[in-house]
């Protein structure tokens, strides 16, 4: 789009907004410039996602002075899409059984010291990798076989920018730092059919969003999505990774921090300029 882009704001409905947030919705809504600023809800992970929060979010951002088109993608209306793109990915892909006190133990064996982790925590060490698709447990995850992924696409690195950290250069990662730093990665989480990685890829395209803003803790989750565009040939947006919000004592906010919570500061009589000037923004 000449001058503009399409971007979107996509927060979980498992609180309330915060200060990060009406951040981050204002750093896509002004990204989009003549563009459009779509809105996103991610509302995947049924046990924690609540109606009154998603409710919230529309009045905050609405009482932010935000707009954005009807009808609002929601995550939990587009389970067939991501079926298919898991259908899709099975050739490069294994059911996995193993929890979280396994993955530590197997990592604990060779390893001294800190264990290796990623975006996602700790690096899976590949026990059920030989494992069939066609033996997927009602209770198991969905895993990439990353090394498998790399070599079906013939790569040995994936790539992307971002408009402000080293703008013009590529951010880089190897094969060999993928497995080493990320691994395989979960496409489809224990009884929710998809997962963050394989969702936001989706729909992402879906939306036709050309320039993706988010906070900087989202950065290493780039690489994935990366690679999972190439994989279900879908075009590869810009990105914009911003500054995180943070309190005092200079922690990242999170949705406990009630006290930063938008509707906190409305109820204090805060008006949305004053929350702008808070942001610098
Ligand atoms: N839903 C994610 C969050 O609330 C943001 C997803 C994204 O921007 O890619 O942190």
């Amino acid at each position: 789009m000449a001058g503009g882009a399409i971007t979107r704001f996509a927060p979980s409905p498992t609180g309330l907004l915060h200060l990060g947030h009406a951040y981050a919705a204002l750093v896509a809504q002004a990204a989009a410039g003549p563009g459009q600023f779509l809105l996103r809800i991610e509302d995947i992970d049924r046990d924690r996602c609540r109606a009154d929060y998603e409710a919230a979010i529309y009045d905050d951002l609405a009482w932010l002075g935000l707009t954005w088109p009807q009808p609002v993608m929601r995550q939990s209306d587009r389970m067939t899409a991501y079926h298919e793109a898991l259908a899709r990915l099975a050739p490069l892909t294994y059911p996995c059984r193993c929890r979280r006190g396994d993955i530590r133990a197997a990592l604990s064996a060779p390893q001294e010291g800190a264990l290796p982790a990623g975006p996602d925590g700790l690096v899976y060490p590949g026990t059920c990798r030989g494992r069939s698709m066609a033996d997927a447990g009602p209770d198991d995850v969905i895993r990439l076989d990353v090394a498998r992924a790399f070599d079906a696409l013939g790569i040995d690195r994936v790539a992307f920018r971002d408009q402000a950290i080293m703008p013009g250069q590529d951010h880089l990662l190897t094969r060999d730092q993928f497995q080493e730093g990320i691994g395989d990665v979960i496409l489809s989480r224990r009884g929710m059919g998809t997962s963050y990685h394989l969702a936001v890829v989706v729909d992402d395209a879906a939306q036709g969003i050309t320039l993706v803003t988010r906070g900087k803790d989202l950065f290493d989750s780039t690489y994935i999505h990366v690679l999972l565009q190439k994989l279900l040939t879908l075009p590869t947006p810009r990105y914009h990774h911003h500054r995180l919000i943070r309190d005092d004592a200079g922690r990242r906010l999170a949705k406990r921090d009630d006290a930063r919570a938008i509707r906190s500061y409305r109820d204090d009589g805060a008006t949305p300029q004053d929350i702008r000037r808070m942001l610098a923004f």
